[in-house]
């Protein structure tokens, strides 16, 4: 057998006349943890498309296919380079180097700061400053894991947005969003999407704009891919009748969405919601109107992979 070690950055090059290379042969893979199952995948339906396009052009020569080397550096390449040197950073020993909030480099001009008090051991935590006593800054820890659990993931883009849109201020509406977090002993249960979106609809319910609010984050839920609506984004909501309803008004062929074979599948792997003027105008779709989204079972390129959507306007 064969042996060799996982690659530890992508070739040089990655196509020539005839040949594609995916996945691990083409270094594709987490430059910090090796692994190479996501960017594999994600990789694969890249150079899936590109074959499509040289197919129906047929032609295999490498200037067609080099279009695949720039799809995938365009989507994976910078995080790959910030992995890279996130890969030396994780090298160095902990007296070099800290991360995240409230740490401290030993040995450098900042630890030598009057009045910061910090642990003696890695990873020297500040434990207070001439200006935040320890509390203080116990609370601004716990804010920091706040913004890391509802706002670095994927799942409330649209909600976010809207947040920043609207010019409150985010930092108090952290600080509220703690205070919430707290009284529902959030901090010691599983941050799963519906609990968060649970708490983002209980912590603006009582906001003029909660219906709006409740609309983005059925929107950025079902744009994950659920096909359900958990209950604090109202469950009963019968999604199957909004299903039927497009369905008695689309045609039977509506391209380039399904044609007469393929639109009982249309209709059976998409997830159809209404939504208002007012939050389809803060998702950017539509004219004004109210109108309804069909999320669609394929996904966008993107490395959030989102469901692909398409609006339908209401027809009075
Ligand atoms: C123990 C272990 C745990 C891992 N855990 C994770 C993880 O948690 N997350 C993650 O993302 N990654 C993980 N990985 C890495 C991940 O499995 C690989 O990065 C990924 O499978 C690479 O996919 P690939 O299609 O590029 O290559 P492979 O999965 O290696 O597929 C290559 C295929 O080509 C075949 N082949 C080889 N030579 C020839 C030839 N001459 N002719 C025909 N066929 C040939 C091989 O038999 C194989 O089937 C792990 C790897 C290991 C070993």
């Amino acid at each position: 057998m064969l042996l060799s070690p996982i690659p530890t950055e992508p070739i040089e090059c990655s196509y020539t006349d005839r040949v594609l290379v995916v996945g691990e042969a083409a270094g594709q893979v987490k430059t910090t943890t090796q692994g190479g199952i996501y960017y594999g995948m994600l990789c694969a339906a890249m150079a899936a498309e590109t074959l499509e396009f040289a197919a129906k052009k047929d032609d295999f020569r490498a200037q067609v296919l080099k279009r695949y080397e720039q799809a995938w550096t365009k989507e994976i390449s910078q995080e790959l380079k910030t992995g890279l040197s996130l890969r030396e950073v994780f090298a160095m020993g902990p007296h070099h180097i800290q991360m995240g909030l409230l740490k401290i480099l030993p040995g450098t001009a900042i630890s030598g700061e009057p009045g910061l008090v910090h642990a003696q051991r890695p990873p020297y935590q500040v434990l207070a400053t001439d200006s935040l006593d320890h509390a203080s800054l116990a609370e601004l820890y716990w804010l920091g894991e706040v913004v890391e659990a509802f706002h670095n993931n994927r799942y409330f883009p649209s909600f976010f947005a809207w947040l920043r849109a609207s010019g409150e201020d985010v930092a108090v509406f952290f600080e509220g969003l703690l205070a919430l977090c707290r009284e529902r002993n959030f901090f010691n249960r599983a941050a799963t999407q519906e609990l968060l979106s649970e708490l983002l609809v209980a912590g603006t319910a009582e906001r003029a704009e909660g219906d709006l609010i409740r609309e983005l984050l059925c929107f950025d839920w079902l744009r994950c891919g659920h096909h359900h609506l958990p209950a604090p984004l109202g469950a009963t909501a019968d999604l199957a009748v909004w299903r039927e309803a497009l369905a008695r008004r689309l045609p039977l062929n509506f391209a380039p969405h399904y044609d007469y074979q393929s639109r009982a599948d249309f209709f059976r792997k998409s997830m159809f919601m209404p939504f208002s003027g007012a939050a389809l105008r803060c998702l950017g779709l539509g004219e004004g109107g109210a109108g309804l989204v069909a999320f669609l079972p394929g996904r966008t390129a993107s490395l959030q992979r989102f469901q692909k959507t398409v609006f339908f306007p209401d027809s009075n």
